[in-house]
């Protein structure tokens, strides 16, 4: 199957997408900065049968992320990394402005612009990023976070026009509301009607599966059991 690389897999949805597409039959590499949890994850790949290496990373730091991936040949690059830091606009200071934008953004540069050119060079890879419904469509609290998803949508569409001619496949998953730890959240029975980690896991495989001359560019992946008393994610 190759070898695949997911930003963020140290917990959440990127841990379940590592393990998901390691139990497909790719090797993995696991990239975030949190080293103890990477080794965990991949102490469980390990068993399984299937490779993983760790890489501790800053994906916001360009010569970092240049200098540990420029090297790399993968098949399948999962952007999954980003951070939610949801409040008010008015309210939102330039730190927090400039963490979301650096990670949910800049970071979609550094790490797809040293691994495409080895994909497009082979005429063959996918390149899968995690979105999200917010992406289109508002709401308070969401001004910067529902502006770097719209930009995710729409640089991965004009990603996929100019690259889908030469081999490379490039597609956007995006979920509701998912049972993480995302944007400092603790996970109780309050989260039972969110979608769960695998289940977007489960998404990302069916888009990497597709037959070589067949792209499912976008996915939107939602619960059916939306919370009563609010509005469905
Ligand atoms: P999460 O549990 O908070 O995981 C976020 C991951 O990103 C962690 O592995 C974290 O690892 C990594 N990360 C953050 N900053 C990083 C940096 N500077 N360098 C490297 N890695 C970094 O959140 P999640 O729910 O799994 O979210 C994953 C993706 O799904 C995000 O793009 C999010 O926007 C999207 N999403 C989530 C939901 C939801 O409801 N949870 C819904 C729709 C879309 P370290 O802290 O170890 O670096």
């Amino acid at each position: 199957m190759g070898t695949a690389l997911v930003t963020g897999a140290s917990r959440g949805i990127g841990r379940a997408i590592a393990l998901r597409l390691a139990g497909d039959g790719y090797d993995v590499i696991a990239v975030a900065r949190s080293q103890d949890e990477l080794d965990s994850l991949c102490a469980e790949i390990t068993k399984s049968g299937r490779k993983c290496r760790a890489l501790a990373l800053d994906i916001t730091d360009a010569a970092a992320v240049s200098r540990a991936l420029r090297n790399e040949s993968v098949d399948v690059l999962v952007n999954n990394a980003g951070v939610g830091i949801i409040k008010p606009f008015a309210e939102m200071s330039l730190d927090e402005w400039n963490t979301m934008l650096d990670v949910n953004v800049n970071a979609l540069y550094h790490v797809t612009h040293a691994l495409l050119p080895r994909m497009l060079e082979r005429g063959s890879g996918h390149v899968c990023t995690i979105g999200s419904i917010s992406g289109r469509s508002a709401y308070v609290g969401g001004a910067a976070y529902s502006g770097t998803k719209a930009f995710v949508t729409a640089w991965a569409e004009s990603l996929m026009l100019e690259v889908r001619g030469r081999g490379v496949k490039v597609s956007v998953v995006a979920p509701g509301g998912v049972a993480t730890e995302f944007s400092g959240h603790t996970v109780t029975d309050a989260d039972l009607w969110k979608l769960a980690a695998e289940d977007v896991a489960g998404a990302v495989a069916q888009v990497i599966a597709t037959p070589p001359d067949v792209l499912i560019h976008r996915m939107e992946v939602r619960t059916l059991t939306p919370p009563p008393s609010k509005s469905a994610k």
